[in-house]
């Protein structure tokens, strides 16, 4: 319990510092004082794979950046190969000892050395000492490594701090590379531009000013006005307040003057910093230092200077928010990125995007592909608000961000956009013919749609028709839940852009990552919670009221399809199909004149898999929802980017559930499309043609690559390349076999990342 409170407190204590050399100092000064011992030391790994001696409290402080030690070399390059903790009562007569005499630590004889890991990366290495034989016990042991493993994040994001901070200080212009995951395909250079939560003082841009005396005068106008909220919310309550409350209330306003942070703020704008952001600075400090105070009432006190914080901060933003100007070659960035926040950059201008939470399937990353926008999703280390403005590359293949890239990289990055373009004109020839193997076999090949503008590009890009509308799309993109008229203007405009082929437009499908704004589900596990299907079977006036709109867009079209989506169960779709029913029925008595579109179901649980034949037998069609089935099948949540190496599209589980809804829907007689990203993955799409799925719906930035795909091959090469994957145990060597098919047909350049030069052939 000590122990447990110990670490709380050093967690608190680095968490409020402000850079790595003081957080550092702090982990070993607060170690080696709970340990009870003499030294304590932190190694880091440098640029050369070097363990350099970063901090220590005890040996010699001069040594600090002069010890540097390879992997395997001495103990500390031990415990970082190993990449285990090394604990020696007398470390003198381990064969790896070796010592620096200008550290003095020679007189040390106990030695406990713990692996910092990050991300399955060593970062360094944390190791204490003492002059006195002593053997850790087990208890310290696991102590230390859980004090390294709670700070290995801490320690890895303040490293990417300070290397940003410290780009161009030095002659040596190099970029930083971030390192996220690939969440849609294609590169871009272009200028930062950060968005972030309103009055959220932790994401607020780093931005410098030119007019001093203006920023000034709109933080003492700002302040004012909080100044008047305050007082009168105060006197609004000055019956209800004890004195103690009414002591705080003067406190807030006493804190707003000149003498406390008002001043503290003015000297940093004094300095050319906006006043947003040197008002969150001093903030976020003045909080930090309340947190990390031991008295409780104190530390409670660290959030009534948050409020206050924010408070003030709302004001300075609504000021300055519609003011945003979007660069022609805007690369949007922030912690969360939302389908409303893409549908602000003004047309043409938006060419890539980075965000910090969310992995390549969710749903941002999807919508980012249907537009062909480079994404990076989930680059958790990267200070994104430190780099307003900067110039950055999103290489949306690999996943990396380049910060102040140098002109060399940008010439390479270049060179590929150059050739990702050429690729499209290439593969433009191809839009007219049909998609069907050398020996004529022919799959269907839709698009998913969602914005206007990926409607607009599948058109161009030869779609056959719509596998899967978002209809959540338009629905996020407002304020309140869109009317039954506004949705059927919005629906017609689908269904007319494509007629006469076939739209399918799924019934709303929010929850997991996929909220409104105005509807806010709040769940402690919510893709196993309140999702899809599930929401509106609970509201049947919004399920009713959208299928209402859908059936009456369809007039004269007549190109509608329903998909249900999040089905697990035969009731749910027999209740949908009855509220179906009961819409289309009192639209014929209102004297619409429209045909019973075909109901679909998705295939996107793990128990839909195994009734997939009922469900058929009950349908008109089923689709399956890879994205989601993946996650669920594997146990691994598709939005978060810890888990995003684990996310197997084509583990063999998956192939076999996806085998047996094609064979169990085929049974009954019924089509089967599948309409999730894999879809539309040219290593994927001949397994998937060879399974015998009739349809596959994609996003239409891959549909050519796909059809040069299947148009490449023999349909009986598709069969026995899916007999041989089969076979196969696991994802790995299922993407080898794969991999050597497509270089035996000369493929491989469609399913590759592009590299400049690539030689190409269609
Ligand atoms: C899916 O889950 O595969 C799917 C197509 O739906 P979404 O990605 O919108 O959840
Ligand atoms: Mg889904």
């Amino acid at each position: 319990m000590i122990m447990l409170t110990s670490l709380r407190g050093i967690v608190q204590e680095v968490n409020a510092a402000s850079d790595l050399p003081s957080i550092l100092n702090i982990i070993v000064a607060r170690v080696k004082q709970v340990m009870s011992t003499e030294v304590c030391s932190i190694y880091l790994r440098d640029n050369s794979g070097a363990y350099v001696l970063m901090a220590t409290d005890g040996l010699n402080a001069a040594a600090v950046g002069q010890v540097r030690l390879a992997a395997n070399e001495g103990l500390v390059g031990l415990v970082a190969a190993r990449e285990e903790p090394i604990n020696l009562d007398r470390a003198e007569n381990h064969p790896k000892f070796l010592y620096f005499p200008e550290t003095g630590e020679e007189r040390y004889s106990a030695f406990l050395g713990v692996p910092v890991i990050h991300q399955r990366t060593v970062l360094g290495v944390l190791v204490i000492q003492q002059v006195e034989r002593r053997k850790f016990d087990e208890g310290e042991e696991a102590f230390l490594v859980t004090v390294s493993a709670q700070l290995a994040g801490v320690i890895a994001h303040a490293e990417a701090t300070g290397a940003l901070a410290s780009i161009g200080s030095n002659n040596l212009r190099t970029e930083i590379r971030f390192q996220g995951v690939a969440g849609a395909p294609g590169v871009a250079v272009g200028q930062a531009v950060v968005v972030s939560p309103l009055a959220d003082l932790k994401a607020v841009p780093y931005q410098k000013i030119d007019n001093i005396e203006e920023e000034l005068a709109f933080f003492n106008q700002c302040l004012a006005a909080v100044r008047q909220d305050v007082k009168s919310i105060g006197d609004e309550l000055k019956i209800r307040l004890n004195r103690e409350e009414q002591v705080l209330f003067d406190a807030y306003l006493g804190m707003l003057d000149d003498a406390s942070l008002g001043g503290e703020v003015t000297d940093r704008i004094r300095q050319g910093l906006s006043a947003q952001y040197a008002w969150s600075d001093v903030i976020l400090e003045h909080v930090k230092t309340f947190a990390s105070m031991h008295d409780p009432y104190l530390q409670e006190r660290a959030s009534d200077v948050q409020d206050l914080g924010s408070r003030v901060l709302a004001y300075l933003q609504q000021s300055t928010q519609k003011e945003r100007v979007y660069p022609d070659n805007t690369i949007l960035i922030g912690e969360e990125l939302t389908a409303s926040l893409l549908g602000e950059v003004p047309q043409g201008k938006l060419v890539g995007l980075v965000s910090l939470r969310g992995s390549s399937n969710s749903h941002v990353a999807i919508l980012a592909r249907s537009i062909g926008i480079p994404t990076v999703m989930g680059a958790v280390d990267l200070p994104y608000t430190k780099i307003e403005g900067r110039e950055l590359i999103v290489d949306g293949y690999h996943g990396s961000v380049y910060v102040d890239p140098s002109e060399t990289i940008k010439a390479h990055y270049r060179e590929i956009a150059k050739d990702d373009l050429e690729l499209y004109r290439l593969l433009d020839s191809l839009k007219e013919l049909p998609c069907e193997t050398l020996d004529r076999h022919r799959v269907a090949l839709w698009v998913n749609t969602g914005l206007m503008a990926d409607a607009i590009l599948s058109l161009e890009r030869g779609a056959e028709g719509v596998g899967l509308y978002r209809t959540e799309v338009p629905f996020m993109l407002r304020d309140r839940f869109p009317s039954e008229e506004e949705q059927r203007i919005a629906y017609r405009e689908q269904l007319s852009a494509f007629a006469p082929h076939p739209v399918t437009m799924r019934t709303l499908d929010i929850g997991g990552d996929k909220s409104l704004p105005y509807f806010p589900i709040a769940e402690d596990n919510p893709f196993l919670g309140w999702r899809g299907i599930r929401v509106t079977l609970d509201h049947p006036e919004i399920f009713l009221a959208q299928v209402r709109a859908m059936l009456k867009a369809s007039e004269d079209f007549n190109n509608l399809r329903i998909l249900l989506p999040m089905i697990s169960s035969i009731p749910e779709l027999e209740i949908a199909q009855m509220l179906i029913y009961r819409a289309y029925d009192e639209l014929i008595e209102e004297g619409f004149r429209i045909a019973m579109p075909p109901v679909g179901v998705m295939i996107e649980v793990p128990s839909a898999v195994y009734l997939a034949k009922e469900l058929a037998a009950r349908a008109d069609f089923l689709s399956v929802g890879s994205n989601d089935l993946t996650q669920y099948l594997l146990a691994v949540d598709r939005n978060n980017p810890r888990v995003a190496d684990l996310y197997h599209s084509l583990h063999p589980a998956v192939i076999r559930a996806l085998q047996q809804v094609v064979d169990d829907s085929h049974s009954q007689g019924v089509p089967v499309g599948i309409c999730g990203e894999l879809a539309g993955d040219p290593t994927a799409v001949l397994l998937l043609m060879a399974m015998g799925f009739d349809s596959l719906s994609m996003n239409a930035t891959n549909l050519l690559r796909v059809k040069s795909v299947i148009r490449g091959v023999k349909f009986a090469d598709a069969q026995n390349l899916l007999a041989d994957v089969k076979l196969l145990p696991d994802t790995e060597s299922i993407n080898r076999r794969i991999e050597a098919m497509y270089q035996e047909a000369g493929l491989t350049w469609l399913t590759k990342p592009r590299t400049p030069g690539q030689q190409k052939n269609t």
